[in-house]
């Protein structure tokens, strides 16, 4: 060692340091290629551009620089009060700010909340944010999260940066990134479920959050996992669908995947069953054979299902499996999943905890004024334990509430314009965001669903609960096809002009009512959907036998 000034006893100490660098730098190598996080990206990119392939411009960007090292693009456009560019926009939503002009010329900010799973505290933080930096308000979405809209353009980091203030760090929730996983909002109170789903969420959460390699994917990606229990999670409509079973070895995970209702494809069974201790490696693995088989040259074929299309579901577990250097174990006979109850997500429901009780909330189509937050964080903590559970169902429940505080909760609900009562058809009624927020609306989603429920309201009473979802154009994120009535946004002609209005779609389902809904009659214009909704209500309560639901009808 050279004459560094050290003692001989300091030099000992650092050859020793020294030595034990040196080891660990061979444990941090590469074990093949692709294990290391920018080869994987590069090496797919590599792959489809030896086939002949063009690399579509999110390709593009990905391949010039990782988009979580674009933050300071991102603050100095915020400083001097612009917005992105399409190419900047794609990347500022690895940050979790997306760009909806010319609908809204603002950002709006999808948050990420594990499980849809909040204090009261959050609460109040996400409150204090919307006031501050956006349009004084929240939507809840149908991943049980958050978004704020109307977010100026100099606001956008600092609203990134007031969430990661509260615990709430919105990357990764656009773009091609895993998005925010969803996960039976009766998790730990649930009488029924067969576990609680709340510490392996927490775990793949972080697990996503902290591995950089995983914010590289060939397009979206959803997860979700029910425990059982009574609140429908739609899981299978995720990529990877986990549904909790109950076999002789203990409570496994029945492997679904693929699923994406907008191409019309649940997520398909694999055969295979993940112990709750699997759960983050198994959903690692996944991903990254998706990072390495996806399409990089065609948006409109990246995502999983595409690559099961090609592989095989056999073929692509084969890969699950290489990877993780082990076969997964396959479902021998169990007991079926355990299903829950339509609309299960309103209304008074007893805990598993004696004498607690939970209390579904119904919002206004998701949104919730920063009264109203502040309001449901103060009924949470003075009448339950401070916890919110937002639910795929754009509305959210209350728990922990003991027997004597439920007359206040329900009086303090009322007094905030938020209803509790189970209601055959706002319980199950669900919109995008429309055009009064998204450029690819071709209809106001939010109000015409609004306006439907009132007209249907006074004029029919309905003895079973009925889907009704509105989704603004073929994204659909309010998963028209999987409603009893789904309706498709669609510009109708009327005389010279064009009006908005939708194409309806009838018989979808989910759960054991699992199916794709089919298109019934094409562009009704908006003002025309009450009378057209309510006669085709009243034809199915006149035809149906007792215990038919509305997909068999
Ligand atoms: Fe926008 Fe279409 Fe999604 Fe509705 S379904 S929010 S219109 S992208």
């Amino acid at each position: 060692m050279p004459d560094t000034g050290f003692n001989p006893e300091q030099q000992e100490y650092l050859k020793g340091f020294m030595a034990g660098v040196e080891a660990r730098r061979g444990s941090l190598a590469p074990a093949s290629e692709g294990t290391a996080p920018a080869d994987a990206l590069r090496a797919a990119q590599d792959r489809a551009i030896a086939a002949g392939g063009k690399l579509v411009p999110q390709e593009q960007a990905k391949r010039e620089k990782h988009p979580l090292d674009r933050w300071d693009e991102l603050t100095a456009r915020a400083a001097a009060g612009r917005f992105p560019k399409p190419i900047e926009d794609f990347v500022g939503r690895y940050h979790g700010l997306f760009y909806v002009g010319p609908a809204q010329d603002a950002f709006m900010c999808r948050l990420r909340i594990p499980g849809g799973i909040l204090s009261a505290w959050q609460l109040r933080g996400i409150a204090d944010i919307a006031e501050d930096c956006a349009g004084g308000y929240a939507d809840v979405t149908t991943r049980a999260n958050l978004q704020y809209r109307e977010i100026p353009a100099a606001k956008g980091p600092e609203v990134v940066m007031r969430l990661g203030d509260i615990g709430l760090l919105p990357r990764g929730t656009g773009a091609d990134n895993i998005r925010n996983i969803t996960a039976s909002p009766t998790a730990g109170i649930d009488a029924a479920e067969l576990i609680d789903t709340r510490p392996l969420v927490r775990a793949l959460h972080h697990h996503i959050l902290h591995s950089r390699d995983l914010f590289g994917l060939p397009r979206k990606f959803n997860i979700s996992l029910s425990g059982g229990g009574a609140v429908e999670v739609l899981q299978e409509t995720n990529d990877i669908a986990l549904t909790a079973i109950e076999m002789a070895e203990g409570i496994r995970f029945r492997l679904n995947l693929g699923g994406i209702t907008g191409h019309r494809d649940f997520a398909r069974e694999t055969g295979a069953a993940i112990a709750p201790e699997d759960v983050v490696p198994v959903c690692d693995a996944i991903l990254r054979v998706f990072i390495a088989e996806g399409c990089r040259t065609d948006r409109a074929r990246a995502r999983l299902k595409y690559v099961l299309d090609r592989m095989g579901v056999e073929g692509f577990l084969g890969a699950v499996e290489d990877r993780l250097g082990r076969p997964l174990p396959r479902l021998a006979a169990t007991n079926p999943p355990v299903m829950p109850a339509k609309h299960g997500h309103v209304g008074l429901h007893a805990q598993r905890q004696p004498g607690l009780f939970y209390l579904g909330v119904t919002t206004p189509l998701g949104r919730l004024t920063t009264a109203q937050l502040r309001g449901l964080a103060d009924l949470a903590e003075r009448h339950g334990s401070g916890t919110i559970r937002l639910t795929v169902w754009q509305n959210l429940l209350i728990s922990d509430i003991p027997e004597a505080s439920i007359p206040a909760i329900q009086s303090g609900l009322t007094r905030l314009g938020l209803g509790w009562q189970a209601s055959a058809i706002r319980g199950g009624l669900v919109a995008c965001t429309g055009n009064a927020g998204c450029k690819f609306a071709a209809a106001n989603t939010k109000r015409h669903a609004a306006e439907l429920a009132d007209f249907l309201e006074p004029r029919i009473a309905l003895d079973a609960p009925v889907n009704i979802h509105l989704t603004g154009c073929h994204h659909s994120c309010a998963q028209h096809y999987i409603a009893d009535i789904g309706l498709l946004g669609a510009k109708v002609e009327r005389g010279e002009d064009m009006i908005e209005g939708y194409d309806l779609h009838v018989g979808g389902g989910s759960g054991p009512e699992q199916r794709i809904g089919r298109l019934v009659r094409k562009q009704v214009a908006h003002d025309e959907l009450g009378p057209v909704v309510l006669s085709l209500l009243q034809a199915w309560q006149r035809g149906r036998s007792e215990a038919e639901s509305f997909h068999l009808w």
